[in-house]
C-alpha cells in the first residue's frame, strides 16, 4: 500500500503518499503503542465521523497517551485528505502512535503522531459470497480477558491474534474466523461483530471484552426501529446449531451474511436482507432540510 499516488494527512500536513514514512525505531512498531480507526465515507460524508474520532481518542487514552488533535480537527482532517485524493466513497484510516525518540517499554518522551489515509475499498467480501454467506472457521485464539489486555480499545497490538486467526482460516479455505472470548463464549470475528437469528429474534454477544462496533450499534438501532427484538447475551458455540441466520457487521464488512461457521450452517434470509437494506439507506448522507 505504500507505492501509490495520492496524499496522506500526516501530523497536520498533506504529504505525498510515498513520502509518508516513519523511523524503524518507532515505539509503536516495537511495543504495539498504536491505535487506529476504520471508517467509511458515503457521498463525501464520513459515516459517524465524530464517534470514530472520539473512539480514536478514547483508545489512545486507554493506552495512556493523548492524540494531540481535537475531535473537530480530526473530522476536518479526514475531509481534507479525502478532497486531496478526490475520494467521496472510500475507506478512511486514521492511525495514532508513539514515535521514535525513546526506546524501551517506558515511553513518556515519545512524540504522538497522527496520520489519516483514504482509499477505495468497495466491498470487504466477494459479492458472490455476500449472497450465499461467507464461510467462517472457529479460531484457536480467544479474545483476551479485559483483565489481561485493554480488550475494548481499537489498539493495533490486539490485532496480532486476529491476523494469525484470519491466516489460519484462509489456509483452510475459509473467508475469516469467528473468535470465542476468554471464557469460551462466542465473541466476534477478526474485524467484525457477529449476530444470529432465531424465530425472528436477533441474538448477539455482550460487547464486554471486544470492540462494541459502531456498525453493531447502528444495526441494533435499525432492528429495534423495525420492532425486531435484539437480545444481547452470552452465546455458547454449541448453540449455533439452533440459529437460522447469521451475519457480521463492521465498517468494512458493513452487513455481511454468514453461510457457515465450522460445522454449523445458516441460510441468509429476510431478516439479514432487511438489515442490509436498512444499513445501506442509513449510511447515505442526510439531505439538509429544505
Ligand atoms: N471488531 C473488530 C476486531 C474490528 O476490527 C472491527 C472493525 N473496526 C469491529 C469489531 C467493528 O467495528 P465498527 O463497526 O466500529 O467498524
Amino acid at each position: 500500500y505504500d507505492d501509490r499516488d495520492g496524499f496522506i494527512w500526516f501530523d497536520g500536513k498533506l504529504v505525498p503518499w510515498r513520502d509518508a514514512k516513519i523511523h524503524v525505531l518507532t515505539h509503536a512498531l516495537h511495543y504495539g503503542s498504536g491505535v487506529f480507526e476504520g471508517e467509511r465515507a458515503y457521498g463525501g460524508v464520513v459515516f459517524r465521523s465524530r464517534e470514530h474520532s472520539q473512539r480514536l481518542k478514547d483508545s489512545a487514552r486507554i493506552l495512556d497517551f493523548e492524540v494531540p488533535w481535537t475531535v473537530e480537527q480530526i473530522d476536518a482532517a479526514k475531509l481534507e485528505v479525502m478532497a486531496a485524493n478526490g475520494h467521496t466513497d472510500c475507506y478512511v484510516r486514521p492511525v495514532a502512535w508513539r514515535g521514535s525518540e525513546e526506546m524501551g517499554v517506558g515511553a513518556h518522551a515519545n512524540t504522538i503522531h497522527l496520520a489519516i489515509a483514504t482509499w477505495e475499498w468497495p466491498s470487504y467480501f466477494d459479492p458472490e459470497m455476500r449472497k450465499k454467506g461467507i464461510r467462517l472457521d472457529i479460531a484457536d485464539y480467544r479474545r483476551p480477558d479485559p483483565a489481561t489486555a485493554p480488550s475494548t480499545a481499537k489498539a493495533a497490538g490486539l490485532y496480532m491474534i486476529c491476523t494469525i486467526s484470519k491466516h489460519r482460516a484462509m489456509a483452510k479455505g475459509y473467508t475469516d474466523a469467528m473468535m470465542l472470548d476468554w471464557q469460551g463464549r462466542v465473541a466476534e470475528c477478526t474485524g467484525a461483530n457477529i449476530f444470529f437469528v432465531k424465530d425472528g429474534v436477533i441474538h448477539t454477544p455482550i460487547a464486554d471484552c471486544f470492540l462494541n462496533g459502531l456498525t453493531r450499534q447502528t444495526v441494533i438501532d435499525l432492528a429495534k426501529r423495525r420492532g425486531i427484538e435484539v437480545v444481547e447475551r452470552r452465546i455458547l458455540p454449541e448453540e449455533l446449531a439452533g440459529f437460522s441466520e447469521c451475519f457480521v457487521t463492521g465498517t468494512a464488512a458493513e452487513v455481511t451474511p454468514v453461510g457457515e461457521i465450522g460445522p454449523y450452517r445458516f441460510t441468509p434470509a429476510k431478516l439479514t436482507e432487511t438489515l442490509i437494506e436498512d444499513y445501506t439507506a442509513e449510511v447515505q448522507p442526510k439531505k439538509a432540510a429544505a
